[in-house]
């Protein structure tokens, strides 16, 4: 908006005025998305899709868009089956279509959850720092947003810290992060099977964007869905399906849970295009997937590199780092774009995020801090970090 929205009669007051107005004052998300040689700011992946899924997407799309006076498969069925695939080869789990949902990203699958299980008068915990979005949909749909603790400085979680916030506040839904954005770590098992018993009133989520990611023998929450008819695990092809800008997000719960997202999503809400990708790019997992070690050793460069700088990087269970002992994360944010390099800031005092790139993008950055760290860092590092803002 270009006009001050004090003066009445100007368009923007206008709308502040209609506004909700729990609404009014709210700065919408905002990775920024600026054209430098090295983005490593939103956890996508830095490898373009390979030709011959490009190839066979647009063999498939061609009979889509001969069919597009129709509607799509409004219960996306076929897409369902190749997400069950998908998670039996990659997890190791045996799920049914029906415990399957999808919808346009993981942001998309949360926001059916909280408009079926949140909404007004109820309240909805996360543990901060964790993914910005899960407060945003929240509060956007009308629900308490309760931000959870975790340890200052080392950003854990136990589940005796978990379970008593769950049950003190008595939530319709909490939100769990495995691994966890924007700190990295996943998850002990201890604190969803905690939070499930501490919180019986609550559809418990754990989002596992990341799980593709995590360090050998990490466990996924998949295998407690057995039993556990309220617990909900989101995941995505964003991240290291190489395919953020497919937008596709899914869950698996149980039948009866997602028997009731169909209440509030929208009709058609998956467009053909969008599931005939999908479904093409599931069928081709093991290519789009074979950059996950490469991203995985560029990841744990990063922190080994980061550590002999006399940094702070939190260890890391995703394809991206989170690192501590700058003196003003801010100022090397500004230096490290000026280089060339986009990391983000993501609102915790003395630490930025990098995504583990391509081996020449990790170059890059770790030239470039090698360059700074001298001038950047902090000594010595602060035991409690103070968390100013949106995160993840
Ligand atoms: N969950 C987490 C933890 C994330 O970091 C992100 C993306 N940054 C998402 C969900 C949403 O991703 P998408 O909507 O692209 O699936």
């Amino acid at each position: 908006m270009t006009e001050d929205p004090a003066r009445t009669g100007t368009a923007a007051y206008e709308i502040q005025r209609l506004l909700r107005p729990d609404l009014r004052g709210r700065t919408p998300y905002g990775a920024p998305q600026l054209d430098v040689p090295v983005r490593l700011n939103t956890n996508e992946s830095s490898y373009p899709v390979p030709e011959a899924i490009v190839r066979a997407v647009m063999a498939a799309l061609e009979d889509d868009v001969r069919g597009l006076n129709r509607y799509p498969d409004r219960e996306f069925t076929d897409l369902r089956k190749a997400l069950t695939a998908y998670l039996a080869r990659q997890a190791g789990v045996d799920v049914t279509p029906e415990q399957v949902w999808a919808g346009n990203g993981s942001n998309e699958v949360l926001a059916h959850l909280v408009q079926a299980f949140g909404g007004p008068g109820r309240t909805a915990l996360g543990f901060t720092p964790s993914y910005s979005m899960h407060p945003i949909i929240t509060e956007t749909l009308g629900a308490r947003w309760v931000d959870g603790l975790r340890a200052a400085g080392t950003f854990e979680l136990t589940a005796t810290a978990a379970a008593e916030q769950a049950s003190a506040h008595d939530p319709s839904i909490v939100f769990l992060c495995s691994p966890n954005n924007p700190t990295g770590t996943a998850l002990p098992f201890a604190v969803i099977e905690a939070v499930l018993a501490a919180a019986p009133d609550a559809v418990v989520v754990v989002d596992e964007a990341y799980a593709e990611f995590a360090r050998p023998g990490t466990r996924s929450a998949l295998t407690l869905l057995p039993g556990n008819p309220r617990l909900v695990v989101t995941r995505t092809m964003s991240k290291a399906f190489a395919f953020a800008g497919g937008r596709l997000g899914y869950l698996v719960a149980d039948p009866e849970l997602i028997d009731a997202l169909r209440l509030v999503r929208l009709p058609y809400h998956l467009s053909t295009p969008t599931q005939t990708i999908a479904r093409v790019a599931l069928e081709h997992a093991d290519l789009l997937l074979a950059t996950v070690e490469t991203i995985k050793a560029q990841r744990d460069r990063i922190v080994a590199s980061l550590a002999g700088l006399g940094l702070a990087p939190v260890p890391s269970d995703a394809n991206f780092v989170l690192f501590g002992g700058l003196a003003d994360a801010h100022a090397t944010w500004q230096d490290l774009l000026d280089a060339g390099v986009l990391v983000r800031d993501v609102g915790i005092a003395h630490h930025l995020r990098v995504t583990a790139g391509t081996p020449d993008e990790t170059t890059a950055f770790l030239a470039a801090m090698t360059r700074l760290a001298a001038a950047h860092r902090l000594d010595p590092a602060p035991a409690d970090p103070t968390i100013t803002g949106a995160h993840g």
